[in-house]
């Protein structure tokens, strides 16, 4: 089983066109996030690489500024240094002379000190603040320093000194200009880029900036992030360290950036826009086949019709076109499925189940007073052909029979309802169709003889016919009234049909109704037994009783068994009835003389059950009857279905030591030629020859055959129905050897067979005297 990987519950979605589409949008910009913060943090750092860079150039370019100014206060100072009437005042002390000109070079080189240092270490100049000690200078300037950083009061201010040379060196004239605000300000804006420039005395610098290397840029603050560059200055006063300190605002610089930043944010926003609508139109395109078969997976579940439209020939594609396939494999696999339920696997006609179908929609389509006709078929003696012939040869009779039916019939609806039934459906009859016509018509399709592997079977049916409206206007009721029908035809012989009438109805329920009864008979032992006695006129003296069922009815009275005895041979009900009976006549024989014997009819129903011989042997047993006493009379009838599971029987039972005898004989169509496979101890002529006896000249012929064709198999033969004394002699003088009739007796019941036999002792023994 495949698992579906588990997402985060948020993240779950019941639409795949989502997922792919969240999936993709939510990659695009979490790669879009990355590229974001490197391209960011490359700007920042080329900002700040950039803003670096620019102040150490600008450094250089400071120093230049400042060595541009000292040269030009040099030269300011040159100037007057060398006039003749300055060295000479200087020469001469001349002060006033001195001072005035201090003055005016003052104003024309627009410095804020101008002084001279004299040889002598007097200070003469104007300034408006206390001037730095001459010594200090002094020694500077001999030392070869022309200009530097000195101090004013508390300022620092640039200095640049002339020699005053007469032509020794008598003194210096010193221009000083304070490095206030305002002038670092004003050499600010030489430079190329946003500069603050102070100049400090090396104690004087903040905390942060101390300890930092000379000529190399920091970086400081935190709410603005601040560049600086501190160089030495040259100074003329000794101790003075001073430092140039530039500024340089690098939250300015970077700002420059942010314009750059922003229009990447909004190109990336725009990016993240068109990758969401892409990713969903992807997703729409990859899934709308993908929702397609979803939904046509869902109408197959439901059973309706399911095809996809393969509109490419990639995967989906090939899915699509497979799935299509599938569903018309399944079409054609249910179509399959549904001719195997409808159909009858050998006939290949509709089964009962559609038959049932198309009378039901024959029925919803009959209009005004047309008519419909159901006919159930059955073959006659379709058994005879699968015990003689082999249920192979069955097959292909029924198949033949099917074939012949469908191709005869045309229009009309043939099914095969099962074993060898068969329902045929004439619909759109008008009112005074001739309907017996037509039943004698469908007749003539059955009874051709034909030939199964060389073998010729006979293939007549027998027919129940139904007609709607008349017998019925739903299916159940047509079905079970041509069912009624058919019945009554089997039981009117074979090769008729027979149409439905009401009567039959009340018989089927009358049936229906002596069944529940027989089986109540059965659970509460509600039969008797009679007997009949059979003589040997040979002998003369008494031979035996048939046992003759009774059923005494709270209702119908004694019922004959001819009444029920059918019944409980097609309800199978007669298995347990003639076990009773075979009980109880052994029963009773035992109390009978030793010299008479019990015959006891064997139905074929019980004769086919495997378990007779078993019940007759314990019958044997449990009464202590010897078997040579016990006469058990078998119909010809038993020899239609298959004829050596009959003779392997009959010779198991006569191994018992039983009797066989062949009742009815004359009645059966081939008669004689059962005597052939099977030695009968007796035959039993049926009583219908008896009664022609003394009227037709024939039936004496015909007994006479008889007993002389019994006598040369070495069989007894008894008469049956001997009803008086004229039939008695033809039969004696025709060697009949037995009889059995109301002449000697109707069939008693058990205790009026012991005063029978004491009657006939009393009369044996009454002639023994007379004689
Ligand atoms: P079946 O075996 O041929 O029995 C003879 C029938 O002829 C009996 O009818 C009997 O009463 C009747 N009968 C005897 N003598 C005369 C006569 O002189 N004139 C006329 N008209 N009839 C005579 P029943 O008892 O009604 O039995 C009818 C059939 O029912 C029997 O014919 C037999 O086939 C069947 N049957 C009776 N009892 C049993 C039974 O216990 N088991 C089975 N399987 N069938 C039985
Ligand atoms: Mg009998
Ligand atoms: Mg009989």
């Amino acid at each position: 089983m495949t698992r579906i990987p588990s997402w985060p519950a948020q993240l779950r979605f019941r639409s795949l066109k989502l997922r792919i589409a969240v999936v993709y949008a939510a990659l695009f910009a979490a790669i879009l996030a990355a590229v974001l913060l490197l391209a960011g943090n490359g700007i920042a750092r080329f900002g700040e690489d950039s803003a670096s860079r620019d102040l150490a150039a600008n450094a250089r370019v400071f120093d230049e500024i400042i060595e541009l100014r000292a040269q030009q206060m040099r030269g300011s100072a040159d100037v007057l240094s060398r006039d003749f009437g300055f060295r000479e005042a200087v020469a001469t002390g001349d002060e006033p002379t001195i001072e005035s000109a201090l003055v005016s070079l003052r104003e024309r080189s627009r410095s804020d000190a101008a002084f001279v240092v004299g040889l002598d270490g007097v200070m003469i100049g104007s300034a408006e603040a206390a001037l730095p000690p001459v010594a200090e200078l002094w020694d500077a300037l001999e030392g070869g320093q022309e200009h530097g950083i000195i101090r004013i009061g508390d300022k620092l201010a640039l200095a640049a000194a002339s020699p005053i040379e007469v032509p020794d060196t008598i003194g210096w004239l010193v221009l000083a200009q304070p490095l206030d605000a305002a002038e670092m300000q004003r050499l600010s804006k030489l430079a190329a880029v946003d500069i603050d420039a102070r100049v400090l005395r090396a104690r004087q610098l903040p905390t942060g900036l101390k300890s930092a290397s000379l000529g190399k840029v920091v970086e400081s603050g935190d709410s603005e992030r601040v560049l600086h560059h501190v160089t030495a200055l040259p100074a003329l006063q000794q101790g003075l360290r001073p430092r140039l300190v530039l500024d340089h605002s690098l939250s300015k610089a970077l700002g420059e950036y942010s314009g750059l930043q922003w229009l990447l944010a909004a190109l990336a926003a725009a990016g993240l826009t068109l990758v969401i609508i892409l990713s969903w139109r992807v997703a729409r395109t990859i899934t709308r086949p993908l929702s397609a078969l979803d939904t046509a997976t869902r109408l197959l579940g439901e059973g309706k019709d399911a095809k996809v439209e393969v509109t490419s020939d990639d995967e989906l594609g090939r899915l699509g076109a497979s799935f299509n396939a599938m569903v018309a494999a399944i079409e054609e696999r249910e179509r399959q499925i549904t001719h195997v339920a409808l159909h009858d696997g050998l006939t290949n006609l509709p089964n009962r189940k559609l038959f049932v179908e198309q009378l039901d929609q024959a029925l919803a389509r009959r209009r005004g007073d047309a008519q419909l006709m159901i006919v159930y078929v059955d073959l006659d003696d379709f058994k005879v052909v699968n015990d003689t012939l082999g249920h192979p040869a069955g097959d292909a009779l029924l198949r033949n029979v099917a074939a012949h039916l469908q191709s005869v019939l045309g229009e009309a609806i043939v099914a095969r309802l099962g074993g060898d039934e068969f329902a045929i459906l004439l619909g759109d009859l008008p009112a005074n169709e001739n309907l017996a016509a037509l039943a004698d018509k469908l007749q003539g399709c059955f009874g051709r003889p034909i030939m199964i592997d060389g073998q010729q079977a006979d293939a007549s049916a027998s027919m129940g016919i139904a007609v709607a409206p008349g017998d019925g206007v739903d299916g159940t009721t047509l079905m079970k009234n041509a069912d009624l029908a058919l019945y009554r035809a089997k039981r009117d012989g074979k090769a008729t049909y027979h149409f439905f009438e009401q009567s039959l109805d009340e018989q089927a329920r009358h049936r229906r109704q002596m069944e529940l009864d027989l089986r109540l008979a059965i659970r509460d032992g509600g039969f008797e037994l009679y007997f009949q006695p059979l003589y040997s006129m040979h002998e003369e003296r008494l031979k035996a009783f048939e046992a003759l069922i009774r059923w005494p009815h709270a209702e119908a009275g004694m019922i004959s068994p001819v009444d029920f005895i059918p019944l409980a041979e097609e309800t199978g009900l007669i298995v347990q009835i003639g076990e009773w009976v075979i009980r109880e006549a052994c029963r009773q024989a035992a109390s009978w003389p030793d010299d008479l014997s019990v015959a006891v009819n064997i139905s074929p129903k019980q004769f086919q059950c495997p378990n007779l011989a078993t019940i007759v042997l314990s019958a044997l047993a449990s009464s202590g009857l010897p078997a040579h006493r016990l006469e058990l009379e078998i119909t010809e009838s038993i020899f239609i279905s298959n004829l050596e599971k009959t003779l392997e029987a009959l010779h198991s039972l006569r191994a018992l030591g039983v009797r066989i005898a062949l009742d009815d004989f004359g009645t059966g169509y081939s008669s004689l030629s059962y005597l052939r496979s099977f030695p009968f101890d007796k035959l039993k002529i049926d009583q219908s020859f008896v009664r022609d006896l003394t009227l037709d000249g024939n039936a004496n012929a015909m007994i006479r055959a008889i007993t002389t064709l019994a006598d040369a198999l070495g069989m007894e033969t008894l008469a049956e129905g001997v009803e008086d004394e004229a039939q008695a002699a033809i039969l004696r003088q025709e060697g009949c050897h037995q009889i059995q009739g109301y002449l000697l007796s109707k069939p008693i019941d058990a205790r009026a067979v012991h005063v029978f036999i004491a009657a006939m002792a009393d009369e044996a023994d009454g002639q023994r005297r007379r004689a």
